[in-house]
Formats: C-alpha cells, sequence, structure tokens
C-alpha cells in the first residue's frame, strides 16, 4: 500500500510477461474504497504461485518486498514510495492440486465418507475440489440445506462438476 491517487481500472490482471515472476495483481481499491484509508492510497495484492519448501517460498518477506516493487516497476504499473508497507501472507496448500490419479482417490475417499451421514464436505479443501468463491460458497449452502431438512436434498458435489469457469 501506497500513498497514490491514480491507479489502473481494473480489480485484478494476470500477469504474463516472463520476465517476471507475478501471476496476478489486485488492485483493492477497486473492489471497493474500503479497502484503502482513503483515496489518495493505493493497494495492490501481488500474488506469487509456489509450493511450500521451494525457493520463493524460502525468501524472506524482504527480499520478497524488493522483488515485488521491482516487478511493479518492470510493468510499469502507477506507483509511488510515499507511505509504502507491505504484508507477506505465506499460505500453505492454497490449491488443491489434480494430479493424474486424484479422481480415483478422491472418489475412494468420497464413498468410505458416506458411511457418516451426519459429515457434510463442503467447501475447496473439504471437498479437494478447484472450486472459486462463489461455488465454494454454494457447497456450503447446500449444506446447510440437507442439515435443515434431516436429508440429502442437494448433491454438494454437483457444484461447477465441470472445473469450468471463466474469470471475465
Ligand atoms: C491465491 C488464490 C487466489 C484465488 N482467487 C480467487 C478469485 O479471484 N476468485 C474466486 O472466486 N476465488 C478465488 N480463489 C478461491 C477462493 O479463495 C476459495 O475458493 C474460497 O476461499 C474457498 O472457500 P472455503 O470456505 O472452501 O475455504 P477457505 O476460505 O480456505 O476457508 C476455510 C477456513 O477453515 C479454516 N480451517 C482450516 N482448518 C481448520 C480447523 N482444523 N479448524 C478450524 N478451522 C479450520 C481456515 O483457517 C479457513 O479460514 C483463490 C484462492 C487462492 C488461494
Amino acid at each position: 500500500m501506497f500513498k497514490k491517487k491514480v491507479t489502473f481500472p481494473d480489480n485484478w490482471i494476470y500477469i504474463h510477461d516472463k520476465n517476471v515472476n507475478v501471476a496476478r495483481i489486485q488492485n483493492y481499491k477497486n473492489w471497493s474504497p474500503f479497502m484503502v484509508p482513503s483515496e489518495e492510497y493505493t493497494s495492490y495484492g501481488l500474488e506469487y504461485f509456489c509450493q511450500k519448501g521451494d525457493g520463493l517460498w524460502e525468501k524472506s518477506d524482504d527480499e520478497l518486498f524488493s522483488m515485488a516493487i521491482d516487478e511493479i516497476k518492470k510493468i510499469d504499473l502507477p506507483f509511488s514510495e510515499i507511505e509504502l508497507e507491505y504484508k507477506v501472507l505465506r499460505i500453505p496448500k492454497a490449491y488443491p492440486v489434480y494430479d493424474h490419479n486424484h479422481r480415483n482417490r478422491l472418489e475412494e475417499i468420497k464413498n468410505y465418507l458416506e458411511k457418516f451421514p451426519t459429515l457434510h464436505l463442503a467447501g475447496r479443501n473439504g471437498m479437494h475440489r478447484y472450486n472459486n468463491q462463489d461455488h465454494s460458497i454454494k457447497t456450503g449452502f447446500l449444506c446447510a440445506e440437507n442439515i435443515a431438512a434431516d436429508k440429502k436434498l442437494f448433491d454438494p458435489w454437483q457444484v461447477n462438476q465441470d472445473a469450468i469457469y471463466l474469470e471475465k
């Protein structure tokens, strides 16, 4: 976050430039004015995809910060060093990994857990599914309906069955 009013118009952009590591940049102010202290400020969220323990993960917060600043400058985003502050969050298991055999293993676990009728699986890691936020919430709603009705009215596994979701 830094003090600068003018920024870019998007909520987020994907970065495909091979000269930088950053994969996506959020522009929080455009989601909501309440994401910054006042309109004089801008706050970017730079997302770096990595695995726990790899080179990127192991970098110190300071190293990540200076890499991020270099990369913002390289791709020429609006930026200023006035009142510049940062926070690094490392999120393990951020993405459910779909390897070659994950479907079969998931099916086995799903079948086993069906023995427990009062156990309700919902959400991204709860179902090991590459669901977006809206679909994750939807699975929670369907579980709540099932619990309220005391029977399986809905099948949360049908949500986002094709795993097709395009961010327009
Ligand atoms: C880097 C990244 C970018 C993303 N970008 C987008 C996007 O642009 N658009 C979009 O729609 N979705 C996006 N998603 C996906 C979205 O964040 C998830 O789909 C959504 O947050 C999943 O919601 P959830 O409730 O299933 O899980 P979560 O939001 O992960 O919530 C699970 C909660 O359970 C808590 N928890 C875990 N274990 C325990 C325990 N044992 N006891 C108590 N609490 C526990 C965790 O702390 C967490 O708060 C992104 C995800 C990541 C990681």
